[in-house]
């Protein structure tokens, strides 16, 4: 992932390629291996600062067993979809079983109709697994 922070998002989302973050499964402990997924869900999550208010900065990615990315996305307030239903659609729409996958956002789903329907359906609806998630949704409505 390029970390340069002064480059412009738009740049820097353009050279991002989902297959260099992925990791073999031996390559990390368990722990490690949901710390470093959650990295990366973070890393997303960055590429939407200045585009998602007044909405969160929300980072997801879809992992298989095998360490193989899936899907990923971010949030931008513009397109409106919300980054695990762009992660999770991503997946299916390569024709993958998310039975065995694990969903990493860096916010808990959304499980409220706003200008999306919840999230918390969708992540249900595609039979992922696990969900990690780095922090609870501080918004009482959440
Ligand atoms: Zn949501």
């Amino acid at each position: 992932m390029d970390t340069d922070f002064k480059k412009p998002l738009a740049e820097t989302w353009k050279s991002f390629n989902p297959s260099s973050l992925e990791r073999g499964p031996t390559d990390l402990n368990h722990e490690e291996r949901h710390r470093d997924f959650m990295r990366q869900a973070l890393e997303l999550a960055r590429l939407g600062v200045g585009l998602a208010a007044p909405n969160p900065y929300v980072g997801a990615l879809v992992v298989d067993p095998n360490g193989k990315i899936l899907g990923s996305g971010f949030h931008t307030y513009e397109r409106i979809k919300h980054a695990k239903v762009i992660a999770l659609e991503q997946a299916q729409g390569k024709g993958a079983s998310l039975k065995e996958a694990t969903l990493y956002l860096n916010l808990e789903p959304c499980c409220h109709q706003g200008r999306t329907g919840p999230c918390t359906e969708a992540i249900t609806a595609s039979g992922v697994k696990r969900v990690v998630t780095a922090m609870r949704d501080p918004k009482p409505q959440a």
